[in-house]
């Protein structure tokens, strides 16, 4: 597993910010949360998506330190130790975190952090950070997730069968908590990612808007 050094924030840069915003997007697997994370990263200049380590297994389409930074369970224990993550959670048995001094380093530079992780993960950076803004996607029906599920034709009816009940069960813990700031409805791809970016326009004004509210007024 190869983690690149960032610089740490010591020395202002030309392209800093103190427009920070720390973004969690969730939502089950099959309801196109990904192609909505990225088309958020790509629609806004100033967005960073956080590469997560995982301990699951490297597939053919994922790129180490595009996808994810690939670990051992011993690198992953030894990041634990060493506190370096901001959240983790076990995932259908594979761990995935997310690593804490990168996510400081560019909120402090005034970036969009696009974080795409599970419910377990949002709780625990709602807890140390309130002001983060979560996003969960819904799929339009349990019917059209199921329909979806089965079109990617990845897995077998029983795993399927699990990777649905376990949707509804995120679904229904993301409704009941306070993690969340918006639910989207993704029934077409292209209004739930305008949905989502308008979002977030509107979070980062009023952020903006409280910055300047705490400044002193020049007279
Ligand atoms: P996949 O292995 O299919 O890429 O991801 C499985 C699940 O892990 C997804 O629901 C994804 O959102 C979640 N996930 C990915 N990275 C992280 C992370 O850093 N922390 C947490 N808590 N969940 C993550």
């Amino acid at each position: 597993m190869e983690v690149e050094r960032t610089h740490t924030h010591e020395h202002r840069l030309a392209t800093d910010t103190d427009d920070g915003l720390l973004l969690i997007i969730s939502g089950p697997s099959g309801v196109g949360k990904t192609t909505i994370t990225r088309g958020v990263e790509r629609s806004i200049a100033d967005s960073v998506f956080s590469v997560s380590c995982t301990t699951r297994a490297k597939t053919a389409a994922d790129v180490e330190g595009v996808d994810y930074h690939f670990a051992t369970n011993e690198e992953f224990d030894k990041l634990i130790e060493e506190e370096a993550f901001l959240e983790w959670a076990d995932v259908f048995g594979k761990r995935y975190g997310t690593r804490k001094r990168w996510v400081d380093e560019q909120l402090a530079r005034g970036r969009l952090v696009i974080l795409e992780i599970d419910v377990d993960g949002a709780r625990q950076v709602k807890e140390k950070m309130p002001e983060a803004f979560g996003i969960f996607i819904l799929p339009p029906s349990e019917e059209e997730l199921l329909r979806r599920l089965r079109a990617r034709d990845r897995e077998g009816e029983e795993l399927i069968a699990k990777r649905f009940a376990e949707a509804q069960h995120e679904i229904s813990v993301a409704k009941s908590g306070k993690i969340y700031d918006r639910f989207i409805v993704n029934e077409d791809l292209d209004v739930a990612i305008a949905e989502a970016l308008e979002a977030v326009r509107v979070r980062r004004a009023r952020g903006r808007a409280d910055q300047g509210a705490d400044e002193p007024r020049a007279s």
